[in-house]
């Protein structure tokens, strides 16, 4: 099922004039980055992508797994991408605290991936003061004083640094798959109390995008985003001007109620549905 009627074309039309096609990981290629499954045709529309000269990047909101753990995973899953072609959110944030302040002491919120994307840059982790940036990811074993004392840090004037946007993602943690809490919600309790401003580096916001593009040597002019989420995906597409196609995973919108920054140029149901409609559209 292809959004709108005719999406065929416009999907071919977006795929035949952009060099990069930047894909979301969890969703998308894989079920969730915790317990991954490729998604169906996943491995087939790269593929087939690459033999048409296209040039494919993963681009995740994750910050529980470190970039070279999502690298490992995906590669497991035999999608065929080149480390410096996968780009998370942690390690993205790590390089935005980087170019701030090298070696930079950091106060981290983090299940573990995030820390280790921070060592990756030469930054510091950190329990005590002095802390020059608070940097917070998702963390499914949060305590109230790791929460407590970012907002302290936040209120003696420390930069408060959010990896990923996320208010909430799918899992599994300790045997328990469900929904969790995600770091967007603990950025912005921070801001509730304390009023502070709060660095974003995580879908939709661009700077995220302004990063992995200066990774890559690619340009929003010359790239197009596939995604399952509206609010990140679409709406970080549209927020940098590129063109969005949406994964539904067989969900239905009502395109004509959403907000017009998170209405796709094409939804598809599946990556295989994306291979099926451009290959329709190429015969
Ligand atoms: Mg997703």
């Amino acid at each position: 099922m292809i959004w709108p009627e005719g999406g065929e074309r416009r999907l071919r039309e977006i795929v035949e004039s952009r060099a990069n096609l930047i894909f979301d990981a969890e969703g998308v290629l894989c079920s969730d980055i915790d317990s991954p499954e490729a998604a169906p045709g996943a491995a087939e529309l790269l593929a087939e992508l690459r033999s048409m000269g296209k040039r494919t990047f993963v681009l995740t909101n994750v910050t529980r797994k470190s970039r070279a753990e999502v690298i490992e995973a995906l590669d497991a899953l035999g999608l065929g991408f080149r480390p410096e072609e996968v780009m998370t959110a942690g390690y993205l944030a790590a390089l935005y605290v980087k170019s701030r302040k090298p070696g930079a002491r950091c106060f981290a919120i983090s299940e573990g991936g995030l820390i280790e994307d921070l060592i990756s840059l030469g930054l510091r982790p950190v329990s005590n003061r002095p802390v020059d940036f608070v940097v917070i990811g998702s963390n499914r074993k949060l305590s109230y004083w790791e929460l407590n004392f970012a907002m302290e840090l936040a209120i003696e004037g420390v930069e408060v640094v959010c990896a990923g946007a996320s208010p909430i993602f799918r899992g599994e943690f300790m045997g328990r798959r469900g929904v969790f809490m995600g770091e967007e919600a603990f950025a912005e309790a921070i801001r509730h109390v304390v009023g502070c401003g709060i660095t974003y580096v995580g879908k939709p916001h661009r700077l995220i995008f302004e990063l992995a593009f200066g990774q890559w040597g690619v340009g929003a002019g010359d790239s197009a985003m596939v995604g399952d989420g509206l609010r990140s995906d679409v709406g970080g597409a549209r927020a940098v001007g590129m063109p969005a196609i949406l994964i539904t995973k067989g969900e239905e919108f009502r395109f004509e109620e959403l907000p017009k920054e998170w209405v796709p140029d094409v939804a598809v149901g599946s990556l295989a549905e994306m291979l099926e409609g451009l290959r329709s559209a190429r015969s």
